[in-house]
């Protein structure tokens, strides 16, 4: 369905995408059945915005994001990327056609400890996409490379030393300072502070924000947590199996949720004043499994206001207010308690 309301273009716009995986087992390895990891999900990002794509672990959220970047071939949808003339469909595009636009999509990793190459200095890892897209090498590669290390807070004299040498918040540093040394215009950011202390977790998500003032970069931000979504965020989008249940701008989604699941995602975010009481949501179960979800909506297990046409008919992504999207049969009936955003996306977080 079409969920782009605003009449500006989006530089990000993705349709009915969807990832199936094989499920392959026996003697013979046989497919067996299908996991859905992402199932006819559409939303769009404007130019130098925020989307956060939220949902616990297993919900597809990563698939998301490694379909944009190309990391994975989508099994049908469209994900149409650029502006004006230079707007493409990036999932028709072979690897080779895609190659180009590369340098101007990029993403950072969840774990620094685990995709930085610890046999690269910081010169050879942040570089390694100027010189494996021949886009620089020798001295203007240096500088390029110099350039990002300063951008992130990182002296340029490290970039002979090895990422050991580093603490993990140093660590995330050095993958965002590869993520910017192309100059890029739109960041994937897979969990990027979820690996990292609170403390650090504050000083990443500043950083971020501050290069996205600087170089009017775009974001789509993957995590698992509300309470950073909703430091980081312009709009929100949350994934249960697979599937988008919800979407609004992030203070319409903080302060007026109209599906249970996020509801329940937002009674666990800590409150800044533990005198305001608001009741956790235990949502009993476990997260449905995509090879073989319930019948009906896929929360129908899990969700307290349960109802039975709930547990046989699948509820459609529905514009129930202005640019606010949700896939649930009483959504129009609930009255669910959300939790106050920060004023706008501007506020940092403190150490
Ligand atoms: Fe709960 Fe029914 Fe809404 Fe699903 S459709 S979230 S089960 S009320």
């Amino acid at each position: 369905m079409d969920t782009h309301q605003d009449a500006r273009s989006p530089l990000l716009e993705v349709k009915n995408l969807s990832k199936y995986f094989p499920i392959k087992g026996g003697f013979f390895s046989r497919t067996q059945g299908t996991v859905k990891a992402v199932d006819d999900v559409s939303f769009y990002i404007q130019p130098g915005e925020t989307l956060g794509l939220v949902g616990e672990s297993g919900c597809g959220k990563t698939t998301v994001s490694r379909l944009v970047v190309r990391l994975y071939e989508p099994t049908s949808g469209e994900i149409w990327y650029g502006e004006g003339d230079d707007r493409s469909d990036l999932a028709r595009l072979s690897q080779r056609e895609f190659r180009p636009r590369r340098k101007n999509i990029q993403m950072i990793f969840q774990d620094p400890y685990a995709s930085l190459d610890p046999r690269m200095t910081l010169l050879q890892i942040v570089g390694e996409p100027l010189s494996s897209n021949r886009l620089a090498s020798g001295t203007e590669l240096m500088d390029r490379v110099a350039e990002a290390l300063k951008m992130v807070g990182l002296r340029p004299e490290y970039m002979s030393r090895y990422p050991h040498a580093f603490s993990g918040g140093q660590r995330q540093r050095v993958g965002i300072a590869r993520a910017l040394v192309t100059r890029p215009k739109f960041i994937v950011a897979d969990e990027p502070v979820s690996a990292l202390d609170v403390s650090v977790q504050a000083q990443i998500l500043n950083l971020l924000r501050d290069l996205q003032d600087q170089l009017d970069l775009t974001y789509l931000f993957i995590a698992h947590d509300l309470s950073v979504i909703r430091h980081i965020s312009d709009r929100v989008a949350v994934m249960y199996v697979g599937k988008l249940v919800e979407s609004a701008s992030r203070t319409e989604l903080f302060s007026n949720p109209l599906h249970p699941y996020t509801e329940a995602l937002m009674s666990a975010v800590p409150k800044p004043n533990p005198k305001l009481k608001t009741h956790r949501i235990l949502s009993p179960g476990e997260v449905a499994d995509p090879a073989n979800p319930p019948s009906g909506c896929y929360f129908h297990p899990r969700c307290s206001y349960v109802r039975d046409i709930c547990k046989t008919t699948a509820p459609e992504l529905q514009e129930v207010r202005t640019d606010h999207f949700v896939a649930c049969h009483r959504a129009n009936e609930l009255s669910l308690q959300g939790i106050t955003a920060p004023a706008d996306s501007t506020t940092r977080m403190s150490n």
